[in-house]
C-alpha cells in the first residue's frame, strides 16, 4: 500500500509498505478513507520539531475509514462499519489513567506519531479507539471528527455559558470549529483576533461578530468599544508565545484562559502578578477525553457547516503540496484521500 511516512528531519516521503496486519485480538484493519493534516504533523515536520514523532512512522492522527477485518476478541465493530478514532491510545495502569485523566496518560502511545497512522491505505487501530459514523456521512467531515473532538474537550474546561464574552485568537481550522460550537452553545459575543484576511472573512463566516486584527488593532480598547466590557473567556488557537501576553491585557477579572495546540519551540514572557491581580485561570486542553461521542453528535447537526472549514481535498501522492498549503496558511484544513484512484 502506499503510505506517507516520517523519516526525520523534516522528511516525509510516500512510499510503497506492506499492509498491516492483525497482530492483537482486539485489533481493527481499517481502510482508511479520508485523513487531514493537522497543525500537529506541520509541528513534528518542522526543523527543529515542535512535537516529537518517531522516524519510520507512518504520519495521520485524523482519520475516517471502514472496518476491514476484525481480531477474534472484536465484538463492537463489524467489516463494513465506518469509523473515527481517538488516535491516543492509554495504557489504563499510570496514575494519570487511574485517575480517569486517560488523554494525560504518561505512556501513551500517539498514532500518527509513534505507531503508524492514517496517511496510508490501511491502519490497524485497537477495538477500544473506535467510534461509530453514519455510513451516510461525508469522508471530509468524518475526517474532522478528532480536531473537533480535541475542541471538545476544551470547551469542556472552560464551560462557556451564553451570556460571557469571549475571545479567541487565531481563525485556523481550531479556531474556527470553537466559534462555531461557541454559537452552539448559545454564545453570542465573540471577538476574533487574527491578522489573515482570508482568515478574518473565514471567522465572520463561522459566527464571530467581532474580528480584529492584533497587528493593527487596540484590541482592549476595540473591545470596550463593542461590548463595555473585556473578556471572560479568551482561547488561544495560535500557539505562539505572544499570544498569552496579549490574552492577559483582554481579560476580565476572573476570566479563564484556555491554551490549546502544542508547539515547544515557543515561549513567553508574562507577569505573574498580572494574572494574580485579576485572579484570571489558565487551563489548557491536551487531546481528547470523554469528547469523541460530543464530536461526532455535533458533526451530524446539518448547521454545524464544519465542512467548511475543508478547503483543498488531494490524493496521497500530493500531501506534500497539501503540507505546503497548509504551512502558507493559504488552506484552512486539507483533506487527504489515500486510496488510489479517489
Ligand atoms: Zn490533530
Ligand atoms: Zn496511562
Amino acid at each position: 500500500m502506499r503510505a506517507a511516512v516520517f523519516r526525520g528531519d523534516g522528511v516525509l516521503e510516500v512510499e510503497s509498505v506492506e499492509v498491516p496486519e492483525i497482530q492483537n485480538p482486539d485489533d481493527i484493519l481499517i481502510k482508511i478513507r479520508a485523513c487531514s493534516i493537522c497543525g500537529s504533523d506541520l509541528h513534528v515536520l518542522a526543523v527543529p520539531p515542535g512535537q516529537y514523532a518517531k522516524p519510520g512512522t507512518i504520519l495521520g492522527h485524523e482519520f475516517v475509514g471502514i472496518v476491514e477485518k476484525t481480531g477474534t476478541a472484536v465484538t463492537q465493530f463489524r467489516p463494513g462499519d465506518k469509523v473515527v478514532a481517538e488516535p491516543n491510545i492509554r495504557c489504563g495502569m499510570c496514575p494519570e489513567c487511574r485517575k480517569g485523566n486517560y488523554n494525560l496518560c504518561r505512556n501513551a502511545v500517539n498514532t500518527g506519531q509513534v505507531r503508524d497512522g492514517g496517511f496510508a491505505e490501511y491502519c490497524i487501530m485497537p477495538e477500544k479507539q473506535l467510534y461509530h459514523v453514519p455510513a451516510e456521512m461525508p469522508d471530509k467531515l468524518g475526517a474532522l471528527a478528532e480536531p473537533l473532538a480535541c475542541v471538545m474537550n476544551g470547551m469542556m474546561k472552560i464551560n462557556p455559558q451564553a451570556y460571557e464574552k469571549v475571545v479567541l485568537f487565531g481563525a485556523g481550522a481550531i479556531g474556527l470549529l470553537f466559534v462555531r460550537a461557541l454559537r452552539r452553545y448559545g454564545v453570542r459575543d465573540i471577538a476574533v483576533c487574527e491578522t489573515m484576511p482570508s482568515r478574518m472573512e473565514d471567522a465572520r463566516k463561522a459566527g464571530a461578530d467581532l474580528v480584529l486584527n492584533p497587528a493593527e488593532d487596540d484590541l482592549a480598547a476595540e473591545l470596550e468599544k463593542a461590548w463595555g466590557s473585556l473578556a471572560d473567556i479568551a482561547i488561544d488557537a495560535v500557539g505562539a508565545g505572544a499570544v498569552l501576553e496579549q490574552i492577559i491585557d483582554i481579560t476580565n477579572c476572573g476570566a479563564r484562559i484556555l491554551i490549546f495546540g502544542q508547539n515547544m519551540t515557543q515561549h513567553s514572557t508574562i507577569r505573574p502578578g498580572d494574572i494574580n491581580n485579576k485572579e484570571l485561570t489558565i487551563t489548557a486542553t491536551l487531546s481528547t477525553k470523554n469528547s469523541f461521542g460530543p464530536a461526532v453528535s455535533l458533526l451530524q447537526d446539518p448547521d454545524f457547516g464544519a465542512e467548511q472549514l475543508v478547503t483543498h481535498e488531494i490524493s496521497l501522492d500530493d500531501i506534500q503540496k497539501g503540507i505546503a498549503l497548509m504551512r502558507s496558511k493559504e488552506a484552512v484544513k486539507v483533506v487527504v484521500y489515500p486510496q488510489q484512484g479517489v
